[in-house]
Order: C-alpha cells, then sequence, then structure tokens
C-alpha cells in the first residue's frame, strides 16, 4: 500500500456515521437465543474480548493490510506476541536458531523459558544467512536487530528455510510495515511491538502478530489460552497511533539520518550504528530490503570515563533517559562495552523535535570527549 493510505483506512463505515472507530469497551457480546450461543462456534460476531473485540479487529485488519498478510492479532504485549508467535511454532523436543542480536527479553524467553519445555536454541550471527542451515524447527530473526542495527538477509534466509523446512518469524519493530514487509520476502510470521512506533505516542503496551490464515489459527490458541490479549482502549490509541504513522516516521527517519550523519563527524564519536548511513557495512542490503529507516540508532563514544559519561548524558536537556523508544519525544540510554577499552554505546530514539535543537544539545553534552 502507499503511505498516505494508511491514514485513511477503515474510515467510512463506523456505528453512528462516526469518522472513528468506537472503543467497543466492552468485555463480552450478547446472543439473541440459547440456540445461537451453543452454536457460538460457527457463527459470525463477536462473543468474548479475549478472543475477538470490534475495536481489536479494526487495528488488526488494518496491521494485516500494512503487512500484506491475510490476518493479523493485537496482543497485550510486544512480549505477549514474540511468546505466542514461537510457542505457535515449536513444540517439545524442537530446535529454535534465533540471530545472536535479537531483544534482550526474547533471548531470555528462548532460553530460559523454552529450555523448561525441552526446547532448544542456538544463536547466530546474522550477517551470514547459510549459519542458520541446521535442522530446526524455526529461525527467529530480527532485522535491524536492538542497539547495534545488523540487518539479516531476510530473503536469504527464508530462501533457506524452504530447504531445510523451517518456519521463519521475524520482530519487524524497527522498520514497522511502512519500511518492510517481510512476508513478501517469504517470512511466516511478523511481529510487532506496537508498544513502540505503531502505537507511537509512549502511551500504550501492546504486540501484533500477522501472518498466514493457518498458522495465524495457531497463534490465536496461544493468545486464548495464555490470556495475552490487546485491552480495546489500547487498541483505540492504536488506531489513532497507526493513522499517523506515515507522518511521523517520514519525521523519524530524517531527524535520524541528519543526527546519524553529523555526529559520524564529531570528534567525540567513534562510529555510529546507523543502517542509513553509508559506511554501515550491511548499507546495500538495507536499501534491498527496507524502504525506509526509522529514529533509533546508537553510536560509540570516544573512550572515556565512566564519571564523565555519566556527566554529560545527565546535563542532556532534549533527550530524557529511559527505556522504549518510537515516541514523539527523544530518549537516551547508554552502556559500557564489557570488554577493555570499555567504550560507552550510547543509544537515541529519536523523537520529533527539531533535528537542530537535538544536535545541538548532544554537542553541548558531549563538548571536549575525544580531545
Ligand atoms: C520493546 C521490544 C519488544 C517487546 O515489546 P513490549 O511491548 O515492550 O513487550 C520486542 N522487540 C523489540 C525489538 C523491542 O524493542
Amino acid at each position: 500500500m502507499t503511505d498516505p493510505e494508511l491514514c485513511f483506512l477503515e474510515s467510512d463505515n463506523y456505528p453512528y456515521r462516526a469518522i472513528v472507530p468506537p472503543i467497543v469497551q466492552s468485555s463480552l457480546f450478547t446472543w439473541d437465543d440459547l440456540e445461537q450461543f451453543l452454536k457460538r462456534g460457527e457463527l459470525e460476531g463477536w462473543d468474548y474480548t479475549r478472543v475477538g473485540n470490534p475495536t481489536i479487529d479494526v487495528a488488526e485488519r488494518i496491521i494485516a493490510q500494512a503487512e500484506g498478510a491475510e490476518k493479523c492479532m493485537l496482543f497485550a504485549s510486544g512480549m505477549a506476541a514474540v511468546s505466542a508467535a514461537v510457542l505457535a511454532c515449536v513444540k517439545s523436543g524442537d530446535h529454535v536458531v534465533a540471530v545472536e542480536t535479537c531483544y534482550g527479553p526474547t533471548r531470555e524467553f528462548l532460553t530460559d523459558y523454552l529450555s523448561r519445555f525441552g526446547v532448544t536454541v542456538e544463536f547466530v550471527s546474522g550477517e551470514y544467512p547459510e549459519k542458520f542451515r541446521k535442522p530446526a524447527k524455526l529461525y527467529y530473526l530480527e532485522s535491524p536487530s536492538s542497539i547495534f542495527f545488523n540487518l539479516q538477509d531476510i530473503q536469504q534466509v527464508a530462501a533457506v528455510a524452504k530447504e531445510t523446512g523451517a518456519l521463519v518469524v521475524i520482530d519487524n519493530s524497527w522498520a514497522t510495515p511502512l519500511y518492510q514487509n517481510p512476508i513478501s520476502m517469504g517470512v511466516d510470521l511478523v511481529i510487532h511491538s506496537t508498544s513502540k512506533y505503531l502505537g507511537g505516542h509512549s502511551d500504550i503496551m501492546g504486540g501484533a502478530v500477522a501472518g498466514r490464515r493457518e498458522l495465524m489459527e495457531k497463534v490465536g490458541v496461544e493468545r486464548r489460552t495464555l490470556g495475552g490479549c490487546a485491552d480495546p482502549f489500547a487498541a483505540y490509541l492504536l488506531i489513532r497511533g497507526l493513522r499517523t504513522l506515515p507522518v511521523r516516521m517520514a519525521r523519524h527517519q530524517e531527524t535520524g539520518l541528519a543526527l546519524a550523519s553529523a555526529l559520524a563527524e564529531r570528534p567525540y564519536v567513534d562510529a555510529v550504528n546507523h543502517p542509513g548511513l553509508e559506511s554501515h557495512p550491511q548499507f546495500e542490503l538495507g536499501k534491498r530490503q527496507m524502504r525506509g529507516y526509522s529514529g533509533l540508532f546508537s553510536f560509540w563514544l570516544k573512550p572515556a570515563s565512566r564519571e564523565s559519561v555519566v556527566r554529560a548524558i545527565n546535563s542532556l536537556r532534549r533527550f530524557r533517559i529511559g527505556p522504549s523508544w518510537g515516541g514523539p519525544e527523544s530518549l537516551v540510554v547508554a552502556f559500557p562495552e564489557e570488554q577493555p577499552p570499555h567504550r560507552w554505546v550510547v543509544r537515541l530514539s529519536v523523537g520529533l523535535e527539531p533535528a537542530s535543537a537535538l544536535l545541538d544539545d548532544l554537542d553541548a553534552a558531549f563538548d571536549g570527549f575525544g580531545a
């Protein structure tokens, strides 16, 4: 779909001729008679919000269409979506091959949690599609991946999976459906943390899984039995966020690229991790499989003491210190490298503020670093 279409999807058929879908904040739906109730499994219509709800359905249809998927299901959080997607694919005795740079809590789920049920996992470097060629039930991708923004060649990994019979699941939260559509590249299930760009206002927790109908039915079993369903109000806020996704992402992209290329020239910066910079080792791959870039990236500081880094980060005025990303306000976190020389990586979630103000803020904070 073209970008602006996302803003107008589904806007003309709501009750009361409302232009915005109503929040159907109801846990259950009633039936006309007992015969209907007894046959409700075969009938159209809503029954119980853990299984389906009109407001949740609207958001699901928008995301399914944006991803080119037959079906989408919303969840209470990104992690509820990650765990349901993975559990829908594996059973005891199965093996999972995952990209080593995946989101921390996902990694914890794949190792500590799945091992309790006899599912084994191994982590591979995402740069080489052939590293995924193992007898496994599932290949788990996240491209670009958290913190360092490395990519996997989605089409190539999906081609390997076709030969080995593995399913491919990808976390697409960074690029959003606007800038990357993994299903068209052969992926089976796409996951989003809607708490990030899709919600876009730092005010909801949510997740989504999208894919073909038959596999989504298994995802639906996980949602129904583990119970990690979305809430209608969160779905309403998600719909509201989706309507401005194209304009917000264009701005995040523009500001992110402006900051990343300026930072690459700054004396206090050792290297910038942004897949949209030509200096990124996977720049060409990124251009092939993505249509754009979001506003989350990181950079390495020149070696500096912990005290000076803490002081600099604390002095930032435009960037607030906090986890997560994807909202209108810019955020920063920083971590030291474990190995000497203990460089610090600084991760920025670039918000919707003017790029010049954000750059001035960083320049003032890191003034004198790397001198
Ligand atoms: C935040 C995040 C998640 C988890 O989403 P929650 O909504 O916080 O549960 C999953 N994957 C990535 C890449 C994330 O950044």
